[in-house]
């Protein structure tokens, strides 16, 4: 039975225009077999746009489209060669064929003039989308699997839409809205929100704490999160901290979608393939298996910065730049067509880094804010970008002196591009010698993913790829260690040279096997960079053990640090200084907030300095507190 929102869009087109009309998620798509109607009908189609505000899509019927091998030449024809194509998929139950080109912009052409003329001359519909200019295996991986599953995609899309637009499932008697604290309350790690309305269930973020092994997981049992009832999950970015449980939900029968950016959906399903990688190594039982992953890819809805969806009949999300990582988003929730409006920020960092731009501050509406507190206390104030600078610059040039290395250990995910940024800027302005730098691990996959979304970044890395021709990711110094050889090597014979490894924390992975080869050797240097966890090797370096134990098959061997240690500081997490001022800039100003992702007396600190300076009500709640929003 077509939809009552279908049937008030049909009421102002002509007579037998349309053939179908389908969802494909909140958005609205029309096809016709009518070639004069599908060019000429612009005016008529935004007008009913204006009118009801949604997103609707005129179509070609696939009757209309021309033979598929036909329809590639064109394009290969069409599109100037300098835009370089890659692969061409077609969709033909959609009408759709999608562009693989390294250059967008040029594929699509001034006002879109190239689409046009293709959409024109084929009756296909282009869909432009930008090869990796590092190849990329997930991104490719990702993009052939959904390829591949065109039809059920359809099918759910338009099941998405069906429950977003057919009314209302529950009864609803009186208004309401409450938030669970399923985990993130006063801790950092496993974060998940369970936001209830009279009609919707939707969960905020379902992550890992990797760095417990009792309390790793968020309150699922609780009684009120039944995963049949979900009506939709959003991850606001690919930290497994708020990702990586997300596979578990499907392994126990979660079929709905999964909102995020598209950075993050290929960025979270790399770390949870990571995650199932480690526990099959460690002969655990597995949380959840690879199938999982793929499912939860299939039900995923990516959405760009400031595209408004409706998710159920009465929530309606945006999410916009939160400057933390590649894709990382804060949520904006209107609820019940003007009843409430939250913002649920996820991890944001309030100045520009080397990659991503700062936080966004302008809302249109905005009542209660749940925010994140990582250093929220008051004594807790990070360096600057410029003191950094300084700081690697002193280090690479005394250790490059001494003919040593640079052994850098880094988080895969922002921080490790941060340092990428950081290092290639200093060799870039002469401040630094030529010297190779070396990415080994992880950390080369998430840069590479990098590569395919740099509209993520900020406005100056952006000016450096689109009109300098100068993408950083791509200096020819940057090399990666794609062996365990060319590891051996760089270690033997190599110069001078700056190695970026996972993990972070010396807890396993490449990093690990630099420091086992260069630290007994004084010439070299050790600089880290990100948090290091109580128990990790990292933090025992870090306090000044210089006698190491690795366990090797049977036997013990012990290292003799003789290594430089350093320490440089790149957060990713907005300082206490910054939490301040993002609430000072925010517009309007929220009249209530929440405070958590935080250790307890940072989440209070930061609640009660709140409170304070700006005179609105603040709580931070426990794991298991339920909050009344309205
Ligand atoms: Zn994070």
């Amino acid at each position: 039975m077509p939809s009552e929102i279908i049937k008030e869009i049909l009421k102002d087109i002509p007579e037998g225009k349309i053939s179908e009309a389908v969802f494909e998620g909140a958005n609205i798509v029309l096809y016709t077999k009518d070639k004069k109607f599908l060019l000429e009908n612009d005016g008529l189609i935004k007008s009913i746009v204006n009118k009801i505000k949604k997103r609707i899509e005129l179509r070609p019927d696939p009757e209309l489209c021309i033979d598929e091998e036909e329809a590639e030449k064109k394009i290969r024809e069409l599109i100037p060669e300098e835009a370089g194509i890659d692969k061409v998929f077609f969709d033909p139950q959609r009408s759709v064929v999608i562009i693989e080109a390294e250059k967008p912009g040029m594929a699509i052409g001034k006002q879109g003039e190239n689409l046009h003329k293709l959409k024109k001359e084929t009756f296909w519909v282009p869909n432009v989308q930008r090869t990796p200019l590092i190849r990329s295996p997930i991104i490719d991986n990702i993009r052939t699997f959904l390829y591949q599953n065109s039809d059920y995609r359809r099918k759910f899309l338009h099941k998405t839409g069906q429950r977003i637009y057919n009314g209302w499932l529950r009864q609803k008697k009186h208004e309401w809205i409450r938030v669970s604290y399923l985990g993130g309350g006063r801790q950092v790690g496993r974060s998940c929100l369970l936001l209830q309305t009279p009609e919707s269930r939707v969960l905020l973020d379902c992550g890992i704490d990797v760095s417990s092994t009792d309390e790793a997981y968020p309150f699922l049992e609780a009684p009120e999160l039944d995963i049949n009832e979900l009506d939709a999950i959003i991850v606001s970015h690919a930290h497994v901290d708020h990702s990586g449980l997300v596979p578990y939900l499907f392994k126990y029968g979660y079929r709905g979608p999964v909102y995020c950016t598209p950075p993050t959906r290929d960025i979270m399903s790399l770390l949870q393939l990571d995650i199932v990688k480690i526990q099959h190594s460690e002969g655990k039982e597995p949380l959840y298996g690879v199938e999982e992953v793929k499912e939860m890819v299939k039900h995923t809805i990516p959405l760009n910065y400031e595209e408004v969806t409706d998710v159920t009949p009465d929530v309606r999300i945006t999410m916009y730049n939160a400057g933390h990582t590649l894709g990382s988003a804060m949520v904006h929730i209107h609820i019940g067509n003007g009843l409430h409006n939250m913002l649920y920020t996820g991890d944001i960092k309030f100045a520009k880094t080397r990659l991503l731009a700062p936080a966004s501050t302008q809302f249109p509406r905005l009542e209660t804010m749940l925010i994140e507190s990582t250093y929220g206390g008051r004594d807790n104030i990070t360096e600057t970008v410029k003191t950094q600078d300084k700081v690697l610059q002193d280090i690479v040039e005394t250790t490059i002196k001494r003919g040593g290395k640079v052994l850098m250990p880094t988080l895969g995910t922002g921080r490790g591009q941060e340092i990428i940024m950081l290092v290639e800027d200093l060799i870039r302005n002469g401040r630094i010698p030529e010297i190779p730098v070396y990415i080994d691990g992880m950390v080369w996959d998430i840069t590479a993913i990098h590569t395919a979304y740099p509209e993520y970044m900020n406005n100056s890395v952006r000016q450096q790829i689109f009109h300098r021709d100068n993408n950083p990711f791509l200096n020819k110094n940057i090399k990666q260690v794609g062996s365990a050889k060319e590891r051996k090597q760089i270690i033997e014979e190599g110069g001078p040279c700056i190695l970026l490894a996972t993990s972070g924390m010396l807890v396993g992975g490449p990093s690990v096997e630099y420091l086992k080869a260069l630290g007994e050797d004084k010439r070299h240097s050790i600089v880290f960079s990100c948090y290091q966890g109580e128990g990790t090797l990292g933090r025992r370096i870090q306090r000044g053990d210089k006698e190491i134990v690795f366990r090797n098959g049977q036997k013990d061997e012990v290292l003799n640090l003789k290594m430089e240690v350093h320490k440089i500081e790149i957060s990713g997490h907005a300082d206490r200084r910054e939490l301040m001022n993002f609430m000072q800039r925010l517009s309007p100003r929220p009249k209530r907030i929440l405070v958590n992702h935080g250790e307890s007396n940072r989440c209070l600190d930061l609640a009660s300095s709140y409170h304070k300076q700006f005179r609105v009500e603040t709580e931070a709640p426990r794991n298991l507190e339920v909050v009344r929003i309205r």
